[in-house]
């Protein structure tokens, strides 16, 4: 545990960004955009381009609407609320695909998109309904040249663009790829793109723009963040984090050392949630690196920060390559394993009930904020896939419908990954829980942060509390903290006790 975090433990509730209020947010903002905005850029085209925004919700450096607005003389932003995305469930285990988190993040997301276009003579368009429906309709009505907009990888983004695109001239599709850190380097990203200059063009004509949704509308639960981290959706706060995370705290300079850290605002950078909804663009983030290295410094931690956007892309490029296989049991490389389903093991696993401090506390953080470290992370999967042998699918579906910063690739990369059927030579990544516990939370403050029954006891004690917790619904695959000797024995089977109480095992 990094010594940053201990002022954030007795605190109930932290608002990402913390430190800035609401002026201080939209000053950086403006500051931001002066930086970044080239005068030098010429407007050329005529007629109306449409931007259909998808996970691109923001303004600065979105190369969808910087082309729209280059190659148009007015451009009409649209967002569609699309119910297979806020009302479906996920694919095999019905959970709900958006969770309420989710939903009031998007939703912020959407108000400051919306506030930031108009602060540029724009607007948002809001429809409800299928985009492949709306779009198409729009572009006939406005009789438009051109849809703009980026270019997703897994499939069920791709079937959309698919069902989008089959619609004939006079209207182009213009897919733009996303922006991608790795390639930067070889690939000096382009004045133009980066570059935005605020429009000039007039605006549709047109009545009624919509308003954003309300939690009920999208048809989701509200849930409110009273524990943990409360990140608020919106370009005007993605830009004002790394604003305070590099600048402002000066944190990034320690990055490679505290990443490793659970508890509090500052152990990492926290980008997550604004980049999956694409509030906050990676090549932004890569310049704001630049930045820091030449006017403050260069070191570890400046390169790991790229580097660990570099595991970002090379999550998307994985979905290009093996496309569904990511979403298929036995991954991109067809790994034939058993794995149970048990309901009993696995409730116990997504309600942090399981008997082990520092996987229940991750558990918990993960459905009271919509967020969970990198470290908590790869720990509770560890824990549901090796020590109960569940289907990794169940634990990447519940992800999905909790995470801030759910994107597909990144998710379901990471746990093909941490499941051993990735394309990951290591197939058994085992994260010994008293190890990681020993390492990253030595003091139990994690953990008492988030079950506060654990509070009143000694410290040394909190990830290792024996009968003054609750029962261990598994015993470790390979040891246990409170001295069972039996798990030792049963090291080589999956899931220990869970295999007993198994419904069925799939191959
Ligand atoms: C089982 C599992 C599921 C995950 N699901 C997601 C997900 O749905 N969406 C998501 O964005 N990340 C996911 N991650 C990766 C990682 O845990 C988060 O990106 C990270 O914790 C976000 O916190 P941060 O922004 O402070 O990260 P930092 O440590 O500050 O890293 C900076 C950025 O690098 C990228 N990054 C870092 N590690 C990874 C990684 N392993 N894979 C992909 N990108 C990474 C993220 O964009 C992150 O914002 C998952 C990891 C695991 C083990």
């Amino acid at each position: 545990m990094n010594s940053r975090s201990d002022s954030s433990s007795s605190k109930v509730m932290c608002q990402m960004v913390p430190g800035l209020d609401t002026n201080e947010k939209e000053y950086i903002l403006d500051q931001t955009f002066e930086r970044y905005t080239s005068k030098m850029v010429k407007r050329n085209g005529k007629g109306t381009a449409i931007v259909w925004f998808r996970n691109d919700l923001r303004v600065l450096d979105n190369e969808v609407l910087f082309k729209a607005w280059v190659d148009s003389e007015s451009v009409l932003p649209v967002y569609c609320v699309d119910p297979r995305v806020f009302q479906a469930s996920t694919r095999y285990f019905g959970f709900p695909k958006t969770g309420g988190l989710r939903g009031q993040f998007i939703i912020e997301c959407l108000v400051d998109l919306k506030k930031n276009l108009m602060k540029r003579g724009l607007n948002l368009l809001i429809r409800h309904g299928k985009p492949e429906e709306i779009i198409p309709t729009l572009a006939k009505d406005f009789a438009s040249h051109a849809v703009y907009a980026q270019k997703e990888t897994c499939s069920e983004e791709v079937n959309v663009e698919k069902l989008m695109t089959s619609h004939s001239p006079p209207t182009a599709y213009l897919m733009c790829t996303l922006s991608f850190v790795s390639l930067l380097k070889q690939n000096v990203p382009s004045e133009a793109a980066l570059k935005f200059q605020c429009p000039s063009g007039q605006l549709p004509c047109i009545e009624d723009w919509g308003c954003v949704p309300s939690i009920e509308q999208l048809g989701l639960q509200p849930q409110e963040v009273s524990k943990g981290l409360r990140f608020l959706g919106g370009e005007t706060a993605a830009l004002s984090r790394v604003y305070e995370y590099f600048w402002k705290k000066d944190f990034l300079k320690i990055y490679k050392e505290t990443r490793n850290g659970m508890l509090g605002p500052d152990y990492s950078t926290k980008f997550s949630p604004w980049l999956a909804s694409g509030s906050l663009s990676p090549r932004f983030i890569y310049e704001e690196v630049k930045r820091y290295e030449k006017e403050r410094l260069a070191n570890d931690s400046t390169y790991w920060v790229l580097f660990e956007l570099i595991w970002r892309d090379y999550f998307r490029f994985i979905s290009v390559k093996y496309g569904n296989s990511i979403f298929h049991l036995g991954g991109p490389r067809n790994v034939e394993r058993r794995w149970n389903q048990d309901q009993r093991l696995f409730d116990s696993w997504r309600n942090g009930c399981t008997g082990y401090p520092l996987i229940d506390a991750n558990m918990k953080e993960l459905s009271a904020t919509g967020f969970m470290s990198n470290r908590g992370r790869q720990i509770v999967c560890s824990f549901l896939v090796r020590d109960m042998g569940i289907d990794w699918r169940m634990g990447a579906e519940w992800f999905e419908t909790f995470l801030l910063d759910y994107d597909p690739c990144s998710n379901y990369g990471n746990w093909t990954y941490g499941a051993g059927v990735g394309n990951d030579p290591r197939e058994d990544r085992y994260f010994s829980i008293p190890k990681q516990a020993q390492t990253y939370d030595p003091e139990g403050e994690y953990v008492a942060y988030w079950l506060p029954q654990l509070q009143k006891l000694p410290r040394e004690k909190r990830n290792f509390p024996g009968k003054l917790y609750m029962e261990q619904i598994v015993p470790l695959k390979f040891g246990n903290p409170n001295g069972d000797r039996a798990s030792a024995a049963r090291k080589n089977s999956y899931g220990g006790r869970g295999r007993k109480t198994t419904k069925g095992y799939m191959s």
